[in-house]
């Protein structure tokens, strides 16, 4: 662990492991689709306010609840590594 750290440069790990989480998580994917790391910012915003029913529905696509099941669970993880990250 570095002791300096880059806001701008932890906002993007951040951004890009939240879209990977959005696009789908396999032990062999590193990156997320390029639809979904465009995504990334968005979710983030979303992930910020904590409202995990929003950011189902903005992963789903549909922009409103309720989220498909899938899109929950990512919503919950999503949310949960956005917390884990130190302010
Ligand atoms: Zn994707
Ligand atoms: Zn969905």
């Amino acid at each position: 662990m570095s002791t300096t750290r880059s806001p701008a440069r932890d906002a993007d790990a951040l951004q890009q492991r939240i879209a990977l989480i959005a696009c789908g998580t396999r032990p062999d994917k590193t990156q997320p689709c390029p639809g979904h790391r465009a995504q990334a910012a968005a979710l983030l915003n979303i992930a910020s306010t904590g409202a995990a029913d929003a950011l189902a529905a903005a992963i789903c696509g549909t922009g409103r609840s309720p989220a498909c099941h899938d899109c929950t669970t990512k919503a919950t993880e999503i949310i949960r590594t956005y917390n884990a990250e130190p302010s």
